[in-house]
């Protein structure tokens, strides 16, 4: 048996200290250790050259070097890099330092005070297990063979031996998967692998719900062959014995292949295969209870080891060990790519975040603010971090924004708000959330808000929300005024309506005339304040210079009368009624001018219509002076157009109206006149007519024949003119008297009107015919047979060479009745179609065809008085129809 012996050098300066770790290390049976002495600071430590395996270090000697202003971890940092590779164990006064000395790289260490004559087997166990442990730390080959060196120790001991190196092991792992971000799996596997003295030590990971198997880390010892290319991807349902036991949670340790179950007979070839000879497996789960992976250990080839519960324990710890490793970097990992989003979320955000640490003592504190923030703030970060809100804004902001970080720190959740702030960009309006964040005690600590600058959006909808209230406003004030036609009612309406909207203290309206007076006529007035209604009030000062001025659609804004700069007597004169804020808007007219006297030219165009001030609208304050807004002087302004429309209206409606009373007076005057003389005339008329015929009967053959033919031509044209005033007559009593509308059969009516011509009829030939029988109607029937023998007998008269065929017909249509008299007479030319209905218009001479030129007129008069029209359809040569429509 060869026993190796390990060179181990002291560094202290207490020969105590040597003499206890000589005397110790003599202690130890298995290995045999040569210890050297030095005292020597660490400085000329490192100019000797390093031959020793460990390194036992006085944490005094390093205390006192001089590099004093170092810490102590600095400086051991500082020696274990200069002896590395060579292990250091570290002897402490405090087991703070140790954690320390480990942290900084020392393989381990061991206390002072636990290192005693006194208890000479502890001691001597602790430094041989620290030994060993910092041996194994570099030199695991010759570690290993430490262990095999032993083997023909007697059993107890090797057991406890065994044990040792397991634990050892066991250290070592925690220490590389607690040490690092990303732990050396392989380098966990070889460590454990040959401590239990194993050919191949792996770790199987399943994916896709636990259907697919990988093997994802092995360390094989150099006579193994590895298998970790060949094992990826693989299906579990190929091994079902195996999973079996995994699902079930069961270790599988098999000594020997052959005593695999039948069940086993995939599992065995597979293992035949990769030369295995015995085997210890266990299923790692993870913290939701699903089949995360399993961890084994294989010998191969000529290695034939007994699996011992040792290894058993051994390798749960490490299972569990590797995968509580894999989900801190995995938590870890999330949590770079969660911290990574927010850092991209809070660098190119375009809204403004900010971080603020809640003190205990109820203090806010900045700890950061993004780019965003900085912008929009015009506040650079290094102004905000470690402030309070009092340290950066003005003391009236700070305490509104204090206020909110305090309600949400006592709500505890998420808090939006609106604020308005003044920042050195001007004011701002920011919507804000902002969410508290607490600790595990449940206490806010610090608050999230992202805010965003909603200025404009809210400048928008402000602007929308009173260009919406501005025109619901106007369009109800318009309707109201609208409403009426009496100008005396829409100035009142407007008053009343302008005084409630704008809550004015007084509304009136002030007429102005054409001789520069004027006069209050409308007035809406708060009780308490002075009465101005019907006042005439003469203002010398203001009016007779503004006048001009408002016929520019000048609009006078007072907020304060006080501090305007009036001309004293216009001051005195708002005061006396006690007007402290006045807003005066002119209501402009223009005149159109329907009468032209004379129609422009090319060298004298006409001049546009110049407005002139109708009056004038105030609305005023008698309390106190107010600030007019500019939405109720666009409100006021677009009322005045409205109220200058309206007032026109309204007074062309009354000019419209004057003149058809007037017309109508007038017509009915004409009628008046017309009816008394054709009804005066005709007397007169009859007795010249008598004494024509009596000169013509009596003398005729006492004158000679030209006298004769002036008589003749007085009688005739007496007889005319008796006629025509006949005709005249009935024109003009149509207008006059009528009867009321009654039922009439209109077959009747015309049967009538064939008989009162029955002679023309019969001299001429005619043939009237009526066609199917006529409708029954409301009508006058005196007047509707005025009208057929009318249209019948200008039917005969007009007749051509052949005798008149007249047919007389009907029908029915949406309007009424059409009645039809339809002739094969001369014709008319349709350009006169419309001048034969008026009166006294012909279009033949008395010597072609005689008649007084009232027979159509008189016709047009009766359908209208039935509420309906009459027309003709004709072309010359070819015959007339006369239509008469008539309501049903
Ligand atoms: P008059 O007394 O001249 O007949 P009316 O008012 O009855 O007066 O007719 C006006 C004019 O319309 C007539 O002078 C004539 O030229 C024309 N007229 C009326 N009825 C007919 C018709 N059936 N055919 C042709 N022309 C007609």
């Amino acid at each position: 048996m060869t026993i190796q012996a390990f060179r181990v050098l002291l560094l202290t300066e207490k020969e105590q200290n040597y003499r206890l770790i000589s005397h110790l290390l003599s202690q130890i049976e298995s290995t045999r250790f040569e210890l050297v002495w030095e005292k020597m600071h660490l400085d000329r430590l490192k100019k000797i050259p390093l031959k020793e395996d460990v390194y036992l270090l006085d944490e005094r000697v390093v205390g006192m070097d001089n590099q004093a202003e170092n810490s102590l971890e600095e400086k051991l940092s500082h020696l274990i890099t200069s002896v590395s590779p060579a292990p250091v164990i570290v002897l402490t006064e405090s087991p703070q330092t140790g954690i320390s000395a480990l942290q900084v790289g020392a393989a381990d260490y061991l206390e002072k005070s636990q290192l005693s004559q006194l208890n000479l087997p502890l001691s001597v166990s602790l430094l041989e297990r620290s030994l060993r442990l910092a041996l194994a730390h570099t030199q695991v080959q010759d570690y290993s063979a430490l262990t095999t060196d032993i083997s023909d120790r007697a059993q107890a001991e090797e057991q406890l031996r065994y044990r040792l190196v397991l634990e050892t092991a066991i250290a070592l792992v925690s220490r590389e998967l607690a040490s690092h971000d990303s732990a050396d799996i392989n380098r966990v596997l070889q460590l454990i692998g040959v401590a239990v003295n194993a050919s191949r030590a792996y770790l199987v990971r399943f994916r896709d719900r636990g259907t697919l198997a990988s093997m994802t880390y092995e360390w094989c010892d150099s006579y193994t062959q590895a298998n970790l290319r060949n094992f990826q991807n693989v299906s579990i349902s190929a091994f079902p014995w195996w999973m079996n036991h995994l699902r079930k949670n069961q270790t599988i340790l098999i000594q020997n292949l052959e005593e695999l179950p039948e069940a086993a007979q995939t599992e065995k070839t597979f293992l035949q295969s990769l030369q295995v000879n015995s085997l210890l497996a266990i299923p790692i789960y993870n913290s939701l209870g699903q089949l995360w992976g399993n961890i084994g250990f294989d010998t191969c080839g000529r290695n034939y080891k007994q699996w011992l519960d040792e290894d058993i324990q051994l390798l749960q710890v490490v299972g569990s060990l590797i995968h509580i490793h894999d989900e801190r970097i995995q938590a870890k990992q999330e949590l770079q790519a969660s911290e990574a989003l927010y850092a991209g979320i809070f660098n190119h955000s375009a809204d403004a975040i900010f971080l603020v640490n809640v003190l205990p003592r109820g203090q806010f504190i900045y700890e950061t603010i993004n780019p965003a923030y900085e912008e929009v703030s015009g506040i650079a970060v290094e102004d905000f971090v470690g402030k309070t809100p009092t340290e950066i804004f003005p003391p009236e902001m700070a305490a509104q924004v204090e206020e909110y970080y305090r309600e949400c720190v006592t709500i505890k959740t998420t808090l939006y708000y609106e604020e308005s702030l003044d920042l050195p960009m001007g004011r701002r309006i920011w919507r804000t959330s902002l969410v508290p964040i607490a600790n595990a005690q449940g206490t806010i600590v610090k608050l999230q808000g992202s805010s965003r600058d909603i200025t404009e959006e809210q400048k928008a909808l402000e602007e929308q929300f009173r260009y919406t209230r501005h025109q619901r406003l106007l369009a109800s004030l318009t309707l109201k005024i609208r409403q009426s036609w009496k100008i005396e009612e829409i100035l009142q309406t407007a008053v009343t309506e302008i005084q409630k909207t704008l809550r004015a203290e007084r509304v009136l309206f002030y007429q102005l005339y054409l001789d520069g007076t004027g006069k209050v006529v409308n007035e809406e007035v708060v009780h308490g304040f002075p009465v101005m209604l019907d006042e005439e009030i003469l203002d010398q000062c203001c009016l007779a210079q503004c006048r001009g001025k408002y016929r520019e659609d000048y609009m006078q804004v007072c907020p304060d009368v006080a501090l305007a700069s009036y001309h004293p007597c216009y001051r005195d004169l708002l005061e006396s009624y006690q007007i402290r804020a006045n807003l005066v808007l002119p209501i402009l007219m223009t005149t159109v001018d329907t009468e032209i006297d004379s129609p422009p030219t090319l060298s004298t165009p006409r001049t546009p219509p110049t407005p002139s001030v109708w009056g004038l609208l105030c609305v005023q304050q008698c309390s106190q002076a107010r600030q007019w807004t500019n939405d109720e002087i666009d409100l006021l302004r677009q009322l005045a157009d409205q109220l200058s429309i309206a007032i026109s209206q309204a007074e062309l409606r009354a000019k419209e109206s004057a003149q058809s009373q007037d017309m109508a007076r007038s017509n009915e005057e004409l009628e008046q006149f017309a009816y008394i003389a054709s009804h005066d005339l005709r007397q007169p008329l009859q007795i010249i007519a008598g004494y024509a015929q009596l000169l013509q009967r009596l003398y005729s053959h006492q004158v000679d024949e030209q006298a004769n033919k002036y008589i003749h031509y007085m009688v005739t044209e007496a007889q005319r003119m008796e006629q025509q005033i006949q005709d005249l007559f009935e024109y003009s009593r149509l207008g006059k008297r009528s009867k009321p509308l009654e039922l009439i059969d209109c077959d009747e009516v015309v049967q009538q009107a064939i008989a009162k011509l029955q002679l023309e009829i019969h001299q001429t030939k005619a043939i009237v015919t009526i066609k199917d029988s006529l409708p029954t109607l409301m009508a006058d029937d005196s007047q509707l047979i005025h009208l057929f023998q009318n249209l019948i007998s200008n039917a005969i008269k007009y007749r051509g060479a052949e005798p008149p065929v007249i047919q007389i017909r009907s029908q029915f249509q949406e309007e009424g009745w059409l009645l039809a008299v339809e002739d094969n007479g001369i014709g008319i030319d349709p350009k006169h179609s419309d001048r034969i209905f008026k009166i006294f218009q012909r279009l033949h001479t008395q010597e072609e065809y005689p008649g007084s030129g009232i027979g159509l007129a008189i016709c047009e008069r009766i359908a209208k008085r039935h509420g309906g029209h009459i027309w003709v359809n004709s072309q010359l040569g070819q015959g007339s129809t006369f239509y008469v429509l008539l309501p049903s």
